[in-house]
């Protein structure tokens, strides 16, 4: 999708620091990072968010999440611990409609979240 940013991102045509690039997962640090690590974990595929996801994405869908653990260790979190998140709509503050899992890191969060 043209006007998407993320679809961008993963294009190239919008600068951002990108940490893991396969043929299905791209990631990169967030641009307003809420920790010492935020990484967005993304797949190549637009999807708009996980009300759009299928049971056919469910392997795509997976591997948002090992791909996001092994960033974890490469970030050195792992044993502190992480935090991984997908918002889904108005109520959740959903602001990029091509599904993300934030992988937010580095530093103590709280519970119940915000
Ligand atoms: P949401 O609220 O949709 O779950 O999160 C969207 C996230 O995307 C936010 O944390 C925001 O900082 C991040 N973001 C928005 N635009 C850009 C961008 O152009 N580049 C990067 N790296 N992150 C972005
Ligand atoms: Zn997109």
């Amino acid at each position: 999708m043209a006007e998407c940013i993320f679809c961008r991102i993963v294009a190239g045509e919008i600068p951002s620091e990108i940490v893991y690039r396969d043929d299905e997962v791209v990631a990169f640090r967030d641009i307003n990072p809420q920790g010492p690590v935020h990484v967005l974990v993304i797949p190549v595929e637009h999807i708009p968010g996980i009300r759009e996801a299928d049971p056919s994405k469910n392997a795509l869908l997976g591997k948002l999440m090992t791909v996001a653990a092994k960033l974890a260790e490469e970030e050195g979190i792992a044993d502190s611990g992480y935090r991984l998140v997908i918002n889904q709509g108005p109520d959740a503050g959903q602001a990029v409609f091509h599904i993300h899992l934030h992988l937010i890191g580095g530093r103590k969060l709280s519970w119940p979240p915000g």
